[in-house]
């Protein structure tokens, strides 16, 4: 055994070698320690703010939907060790990964047959856009190399997914000129309910019109634009961007990665709208949390287009591709979630949040409040003071990760009742003082 560090020692070893997400080096916020993570708790190596325990508001990032340490997937984790916890795909195949293709099939809009198992969701991503780059160079078409999206949106942090993500949102501006230069229609108008507005219909119409020669795919977040701005908006745009994409040959890409898994209330945010797209990339809550694994489904239509061409072949093959381990957790976590009422879950999580985020409209400098399913969202009129948030939900015993002008949870779905309410507390504390 190594020598056991202090969790001072460990804070300063951190702050001194380690780079966390969007952050600088060395680090200037020293983060929380964690011990170990159970249920919806996450346990602190030493307390903060008196508190040792913490309930989790975030999901680590939407993906932990059963919680921590669920015995279900440490069985699938430790009994898939005993066999191997990797081995490489070229060549080789295994039934985790066999299974888990056949279970995506089986689950998401019916057109999707075939499954690319990357290692995380900003490479599904950029699978999705190869894919549909090399279908139309395979028919023909290289000129057909961009894409559309709209603005608002978040698709992962490596290359071409920034050059999608909402291109004033302060990071990826940093990249104007060096990314490749795509096509941004306005961000939808707000509201899950609200009527589709025609005129924004008419415009993503007529950017795929005029763009048609050029345009690969459309890409876009369904229902939910999550790490761009945590809003949602009318289902009826998907329709219309299906429409679209069929009468002007554009490919439609959904990256359900924030989505996926009943976050929103449909096993598939495309189900709101009853449409299917012709690529789908799913991460974050596939393996429950456990393991970094996403997946980049696509039509027949698709691959067999790309079998066409004078490359047949989809060169892209990660290292890890269809790792066993993340596969089999990946497997046993859909089997878990579909073996419960998992929608009554999210519904009754969804009434709480709406019950316990009221108040916050009143909060002063709360611009916007909005729920839907397990998503729960505080909008203020200026930038939160991140300090300030944390410490305030921290105090209240939840951890909750706000940002821009952001604070909002997407609790597990095993969150109880008084957790939920506890949450929506953290959540106004955190309105309160950030
Ligand atoms: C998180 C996210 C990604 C990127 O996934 P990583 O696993 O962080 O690379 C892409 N798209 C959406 C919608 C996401 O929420």
């Amino acid at each position: 055994m190594p020598e056991p560090l202090t969790p001072g020692e460990l804070l300063a070893l951190d702050r001194q070698h380690v780079w966390h997400p969007y952050g600088p080096m060395p680090g200037k916020a020293a983060p929380l320690l964690v011990e170990s993570a159970s249920g919806v708790r996450l346990r602190l190596a030493e307390p903060v703010e008196g508190r040792d325990e913490l309930v989790d508001g975030m999901s680590s990032w939407w993906s932990a939907v059963h919680g921590y340490n669920h015995p279900v997937l440490n069985d699938a984790a430790q009994s898939q060790l005993g066999r191997m916890s990797h081995v490489m795909f070229g060549g080789l195949t295994h039934e985790p990964a066999v299974r888990l293709a056949k279970r995506l099939v089986d689950i998401t809009p019916e057109p999707l047959e075939h499954v690319f198992l990357a290692d995380s969701g900003s490479v599904s991503v950029e699978v999705a856009v190869k894919m549909c780059l090399q279908y139309w160079r395979s028919l023909g078409k290289p000129r057909k190399q961009r894409l559309l999206t709209w603005r608002g949106g978040y698709h992962g942090d490596t290359w071409q997914p920034m050059s999608v993500c909402d291109p004033d949102g302060g990071m990826h501006e940093l990249w104007q000129g060096a990314l490749p230069r795509q096509v941004f229609a306005d961000t939808p108008p707000a509201g899950f309910d609200a009527a589709p507005d025609e005129a924004y219909a008419a415009q993503l119409r007529e950017l795929i019109a005029r763009h048609a020669d050029e345009l690969a795919a459309v890409i876009v977040e369904p229902v939910v634009q999550g790490a761009g701005g945590m809003s949602f908006h009318s289902p009826g745009y998907l329709r219309v961007l299906r429409e679209a994409c069929d009468a002007h040959g554009v490919l439609l890409v959904f990256d359900e990665i924030a989505t996926g898994f009943g976050r929103t209330g449909a096993l598939f945010a495309a189900e709101h709208a009853g449409v299917a797209p012709d690529v789908m990339c799913l991460g974050k809550a596939l393996t429950g949390g456990y393991l970094t694994l996403a997946a980049t489904l696509c039509t027949a239509a698709v691959a067999d287009g790309i079998s066409r061409g004078a490359l047949p072949v989809l060169a892209h093959g990660p290292t890890f591709m269809g790792n066993p381990l993340a596969a089999a957790v990946a497997d046993a976590s859909i089997e878990l979630l579909l073996s419960q009422d998992w929608a009554q879950e999210v519904k009754r999580i969804e009434a709480g949040l709406r019950d316990g985020l009221a108040p916050a409209r009143s909060i002063a400098g709360v611009r916007d409040v909005r729920v839907l399913g397990a998503i729960g969202v505080v909008q203020l009129d200026h930038e939160v003071d991140m300090a300030a948030a944390t410490r305030a939900a921290v105090r209240e015993g939840v951890w909750l990760r706000p940002f821009r002008d952001l604070i909002y949870t997407m609790p597990p779905y095993i969150t109880g009742d008084g957790d939920v309410a506890r949450i929506c507390a953290a959540l106004c504390a955190a309105a309160r003082e950030g």
